[in-house]
């Protein structure tokens, strides 16, 4: 079982320690209600690091006031079993009240790349993620940080943050975990019905579709979105909020793709009250 700490001096003290005794830290932050995909992160935490730590952490900095917060699924025993099973030395789990204390005023604002996008639909989305993400490499002073491709422009977000502010923490990148239909794994694919779930497997074959017809050679990024939106709404009861072809470094958004060496096609999905992303990289 790894040791379970909630108290923000006591993680920086033992990471401290760690970094004293020439460990090699490597830290994988979670939401929690774990899964396979973030058991793939811890993994390969556990392979490329001495002591990995697991943090779990409900970040209310990074949820809009009308998102799901109050509802997100949490269950923090199963997360440190299940935590413990892929190789996590330390699950990490503070309260918000210890990590946004009374008067707490200080946040991270990776510019531009925070307005579009996921940032579009979810004001100051990125500014929590930033900050917190900051302030968890701070507690557990980690060699390395590893963050899953599922969540596309958060990666291109923290890899910004790392360089603009010269972090001393090397970003390892796990490709999408998937279920066999292909939906990609999240924490919020419990809230699905059993219809909507069944459904959801069309966001999967739309990405797969727009891979197809980008290596085919189609370059017209309003034909992409246009036959990806026929598959989504043809085959299911989602709501699109937006699919994106942009630039998989800048993420702009590219009318035409010549010229462009990495594309990132992403969607945003909503099933209900649910909220679904996904997104594949093309290589051209
Ligand atoms: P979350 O708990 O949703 O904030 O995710 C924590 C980390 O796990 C982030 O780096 C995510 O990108 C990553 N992650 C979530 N789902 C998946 C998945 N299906 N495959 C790979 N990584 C994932």
């Amino acid at each position: 079982m790894p040791q379970l700490i909630e108290n923000i001096n006591e993680m920086q003290d033992l990471a401290g320690r760690e970094r004293q005794d020439a460990k090699t830290i490597g830290v994988v932050p979670t939401m929690g209600f774990l899964h396979e995909g973030h058991l793939k992160l811890i993994r390969e935490a556990r392979r490329l690091s001495d002591t990995v730590i697991t943090t779990v952490f409900v970040n209310p900095a990074q949820f809009g006031p009308a998102e799901d917060f109050d509802r997100y699924p949490r269950n923090l025993p199963r997360d440190i079993d299940l935590a413990g099973s892929a190789g996590t030395d330390i699950v990490f789990a503070p309260d918000a009240a210890s990590i946004y204390p009374p008067g707490y005023c200080t946040y991270v604002d990776v510019t531009q790349l925070d307005s579009v996008l996921e940032g579009k639909s979810r004001p100051g989305h990125f500014r929590g993620v930033a900050t917190v993400v900051t302030k968890l490499f701070n507690i557990t002073k980690p060699h390395l940080a590893v963050f899953g491709q599922k969540d596309a422009q958060q990666v291109v977000v923290i890899k910004t943050l790392v360089r603009d502010l010269n972090l001393d923490v090397e970003l390892v990148i796990v490709p999408t975990v998937r279920e066999k239909d292909g939906l990609a794994m999240s924490s919020r694919n419990a809230y699905l019905t059993a219809e909507q779930r069944r459904e959801a497997s069309a966001l999967y074959r739309s990405l797969q579709h727009a891979d197809r017809r980008i290596r085919e050679g189609e370059r017209q990024a309003t034909r992409i979105i246009g036959e990806m939106t026929d598959i989504i709404s043809g085959q299911s009861s989602g709501v699109i909020d937006y699919i994106s072809v942009a630039d998989g470094a800048t993420l702009e958004e590219l009318p035409a793709l010549n010229g462009h060496s990495e594309i990132l096609v992403s969607l945003a999905v909503r099933f209900g009250n649910t909220r679904l992303i996904d997104n594949i990289h093309v290589s051209l």
